[in-house]
């Protein structure tokens, strides 16, 4: 790990720059989807065992100064914990030099879009795997369509910028349901993603057995036209419809590793740094100080993943995604 003049960012063992955290504000969710924690038997944090806000904001402050430009607050589902709106629009007051994102599920995001959008907001990313009201709550094993979808609405009505929405591929998906999630780029000025199917934590083995490949995308929409990402780190290889106001993009971790630009870490809801989305290897926060601790993980963070041998422990709703 090296630190580079002016101390203004942390460079990884590898030369790569590390100037985008993901914070989880929680492990809890309101939903249960297929491939992200088991239905039932849920392991839940205790309170306590929780950062509280005054611990996340100095870890912030700690990040901040070591040059993380980007901060994206997830979860488990982050408009669950009380209080998640407004620490969110505290942190876009207080930071102002840092670009704040929130990935959801977006069921409650309707009554924040307005709060999110007045503070500064830079981006929402939205998890929606189907436009069907029964495979949506069958993959979400209870998830109420309409509340995502008014979640969706409210966020472009009020105008937050650059709004993605996420869907995970998973083998026996309908066509026609794909295509109708693609098609949302055609109506709306939003970015959809198509994420591949990971195998992590307790639902490793589902993901094994429904992962799809996206080469499907290319022969249901054989009018895809690829267009350069905006930004050169993101993990998605952009594409177009003809006539699309949005743009498709595919995030293939296990078919086109995107490790030599990976430019992340990520900070869990129980106070760990996790270098990498695919190692064990964890750094606890509250066992040392913060920017040391940090530090360490960033100059440990692996080269690349590998998911093919083995699986991490956790759960994907304790990570953040
Ligand atoms: N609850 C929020 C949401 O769903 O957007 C934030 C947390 S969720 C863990 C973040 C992202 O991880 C979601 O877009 C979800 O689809 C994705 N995800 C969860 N498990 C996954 C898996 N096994 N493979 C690929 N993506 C996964
Ligand atoms: Fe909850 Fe998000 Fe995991 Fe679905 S993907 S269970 S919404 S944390």
């Amino acid at each position: 790990m090296s630190r580079c003049e002016g101390f203004d960012f942390v460079e990884d063992s590898f030369g790569r720059k590390i100037d985008y955290a993901r914070v989880s504000l929680t492990d809890r969710c309101n939903l249960r989807c297929v491939y992200c924690m088991p239905e039932t038997g849920v392991d839940k944090k205790e309170c306590g065992e929780i950062l509280r806000y005054e611990q996340i904001d100095e870890i912030i402050k700690a990040l901040v100064a070591l040059g993380i430009k980007k901060i994206r607050f997830t979860g488990g589902e982050p408009l669950v914990r009380a209080g998640a709106a407004d620490f969110i629009t505290q942190c876009i007051k207080k930071y102002n030099d840092i670009g704040f994102y929130i990935t959801t599920n977006a069921s409650f995001l309707g009554g924040y879009a307005k709060q999110f959008k007045e503070a500064g907001l830079k981006g929402v990313n939205i998890s929606l795997d189907s436009l069907s009201l029964g495979n949506y709550k069958s993959i979400t094993r209870g998830g109420d369509l309409y509340k995502a979808l008014e979640g969706l609405h409210k966020a472009m009505e009020c105008g937050l910028p650059k709004i993605k929405v996420n869907s995970v591929l998973i083998k026996g998906t309908p066509e026609g349901q794909l295509l109708e999630i693609a098609n949302l780029t055609l109506n709306y000025p939003i970015d959809v993603r198509f994420i591949e199917l990971m195998p992590i934590g307790s639902c490793a083995a589902f993901a094994r057995e429904n992962y799809m490949k996206p080469d499907i995308l290319f022969d249901i929409m054989p009018g895809l036209k690829p267009v350069s990402p905006e930004d050169a780190s993101s993990p998605a290889a952009y594409f177009k419809l003809p006539g699309a106001k949005g743009k498709i993009g595919l995030i293939n971790p296990i078919s086109c590793k995107f490790c030599h630009s990976c430019n992340r870490i990520r900070v869990t809801a129980d106070g760990k740094i996790k270098h990498c989305l695919h190692s064990d290897e964890e750094f606890d926060l509250l066992n040392g100080g913060i920017r040391e601790i940090i530090l360490k993980a960033a100059s440990l963070k692996p080269e690349g993943h590998n998911m093919e041998d083995r699986s991490i422990t956790r759960d994907m709703k304790r990570i953040g995604g």
